[in-house]
């Protein structure tokens, strides 16, 4: 079920964009999910909030998303005969990871509308792409070298300077695939780490492995930020506000809302984000993480195109939600309103936090403002997240007392007493 209409131009489209038709996906419509994780779920929930069918496509039968989805299929990722037979009962579909494999892509889009588009998908399943693309669109990007052999290492630490970090062109994920050189001593063990370890890793990661590197100056960042932003077919935005994110072992650990910047800097951010939604042509949500300097200078490190951790406040914290955001941008419909309703920080809750949150719940849902998430995984294993707390407040520093409060009830023997 969908219609194509005229698209309208809005004042965010930008003006080469000429009205086009779109095709509108209404709710009664299917909406298929590509991948059974949180981030599907809570897209899912949101979709169903609206009115509409949502199929999903995992290996596991009991994942997050299928839990709570009409029509589940069980298969791998990257079954392209699976892939078409959920695109054939549904009228858009989309995905809640990035690395979907190109014949997968190529099949959903043979047989259904699928948003964001397969050219999005690539750009961010590879990172040299991601930042050539980034600088063409003159976004700010760190120094970075494509690597495949030696010599061009050798070459390309003359280039980008020490301290440096070579990370895997595709595959790498939370951190993982990835080695800093400090000076000419660590060139050959990290060359050693790249050919033997430094590709696939992990099949939610950046593409599949291959052995291609990109080489990336340091930036001494004072802060990790985030931007959230949705677009529709019609070229219509609407970007949330800037999320400062804590990372603990390269995973996402808190998000503080709004982040404790200037408003130049938000600005910024999120006009950066603007125009990499535009420049893509995306379709949906994406979220773009940058990294801001002592002084006030922003670089961007990269993206994904799909829901994002960092934006998982806006579930209580804004108007309209990061999922009903991705719901109604790839059914073209009109884009929601992003404005913030409270200050919020997100708290993630990974496998070693679970028993204590199930221990401690009497307390943890007395902590004011609090809103808890559990994805439902069976398997609570070391560092897989499992769900989010978000606390509300009337200040950031309220938010964050309550996040504190939350933390010396959930936290883990091995983790800081400091929430963030
Ligand atoms: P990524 O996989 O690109 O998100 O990187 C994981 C983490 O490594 C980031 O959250 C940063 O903490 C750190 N990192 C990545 N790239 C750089 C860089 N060019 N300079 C400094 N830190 C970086």
């Amino acid at each position: 079920m969908s219609v194509d209409v005229p698209a309208t131009s809005s004042p965010s489209s930008p003006p080469s964009d000429r009205p086009r038709p779109v095709s509108i996906v209404p709710p009664g419509a299917t909406i298929g999910i590509l991948g059974g994780g949180q981030l599907g779920r809570m897209t899912a929930l949101a979709a169903r909030h609206m009115g509409y069918r949502v199929a999903t496509l995992d290996p596991v039968p009991d994942a997050p998303c299928a839990q709570v989805a009409d029509h589940r299929f069980t298969a791998h990722l990257d079954d392209a005969i699976a892939a078409r037979r959920l695109a054939a009962v549904c009228d858009v579909v989309t995905y809640e990871f990035e690395n979907v494999a190109a014949p997968v892509a190529a099949a959903l889009e043979e047989a259904a509308l699928v948003r964001p588009s397969s050219r999005v998908l690539a750009v961010s399943q590879d990172r040299v792409r991601e930042k050539e693309t980034f600088a063409a669109l003159g976004l700010p990007v760190a120094p970075f070298r494509p690597v495949t052999s030696w010599p061009e290492l050798e070459a390309s630490v003359g280039v980008v300077g020490y301290p440096c970090l070579l990370k895997t062109a595709t595959g790498g994920y939370d951190g993982k695939g990835q080695r800093w050189l400090h000076g000419p001593d660590d060139l050959s063990t990290a060359w050693e780490w790249a050919t033997s370890h430094g590709s696939g890793c992990g099949d939610r990661g950046k593409g599949e492995s291959a052995r291609r590197f990109i080489l990336e100056a340091r930036v001494p960042f004072v802060r990790e930020l985030s931007v959230i932003v949705a677009r529709n077919p019609q070229g219509e935005t609407a970007v949330y506000p800037v999320a400062e994110n804590i990372h603990r072992r390269g995973i996402l650990h808190v998000s503080i809302v709004p982040a404790r910047v200037s408003a130049g800097v938000a600005s910024r951010a999120q006009e950066f984000a603007v125009r990499l939604a535009h420049g893509l042509d995306a379709v949906g949500v994406l979220g773009l993480e940058l990294f801001l300097t002592g002084d006030e200078v922003l670089y961007v490190n990269e993206f994904a195109p799909r829901p994002h951790n960092s934006g998982h406040y806006t579930i209580e914290a804004c108007v309209t939600s990061q999922f009903q955001q991705h719901v109604r941008t790839v059914c073209g419909l009109p884009v929601g309103s992003t404005a913030l309703l409270r200050p919020a920080v997100m708290v993630n809750l990974l496998g070693q936090h679970m028993s204590r949150m199930q221990a401690s719940l009497g307390r943890l849902l007395r902590v004011e403002g609090v809103h808890l998430h559990v994805y439902g995984k069976s398997e609570a294993r070391r560092d897989r997240k499992m769900g989010h707390v978000t606390i509300i407040a009337e200040s950031v520093e309220e938010a964050l007392e309550g996040a504190q409060q939350v933390w010396d009830l959930v936290r883990a023997p091995d983790d800081p007493p400091h929430v963030a």
